[in-house]
């Protein structure tokens, strides 16, 4: 089977999913729920097929999608629901801006995610970023050896 050409066929429905801004899979990563390992790996399926994520996403361009179910919006804590609606939105935002955008697929998560990231692998393989975290840390570091030295 040939995936480039057939494209990505929907888990749930079974159609193509002909574009990045209707990727469940890629709003996900967006989100930071999937990581670019999980990316390549997992099965791809349209925002709308998803319901318990996509009932979250408010906003003029796209209709409203109910869930049903113990997930459903209803059924939940209205704070998270807020939260939620905030944070799916906003990552809904940016999926559809990608296309356009030119940014490399790492750079697609929201910003905070992105951050957090960096954050959680400090040892990650990219040099640049390495010296980057070694030169932010350095002051902190000097600061402990020299109070060790103080200790001695
Ligand atoms: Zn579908």
């Amino acid at each position: 089977m040939s995936q480039c050409e057939a494209g990505y066929l929907c888990d749930v429905c079974g159609f193509d999913v002909e574009s990045i801004t209707d990727s469940d899979l890629y709003l996900r990563y967006v989100l930071g729920d999937v990581s670019a390992e999980e990316l390549d790996m997992s099965r791809e399926r349209h925002v709308r097929c998803n319901p318990t994520l996509a009932q979250f996403i408010v906003d003029d361009h796209f209709d409203p999608v109910r869930c049903e179910g113990p997930f459903a919006k209803d059924q939940l804590d209205p704070a998270y629901v807020a939260e939620e609606e905030t944070r799916v939105t906003r990552g809904w935002k940016r999926l559809q801006e990608l296309p356009s955008s030119g940014l490399p697929i790492t750079e697609y998560p929201l910003p905070e995610v992105i951050q957090a990231r960096e954050q959680q692998r400090p040892e990650m393989p990219d040099r640049e970023r390495q010296s980057e975290y070694a030169a932010r840390m350095g002051n902190y570091l000097d600061g402990i050896s020299a109070m060790k030295h103080r200790e001695n």
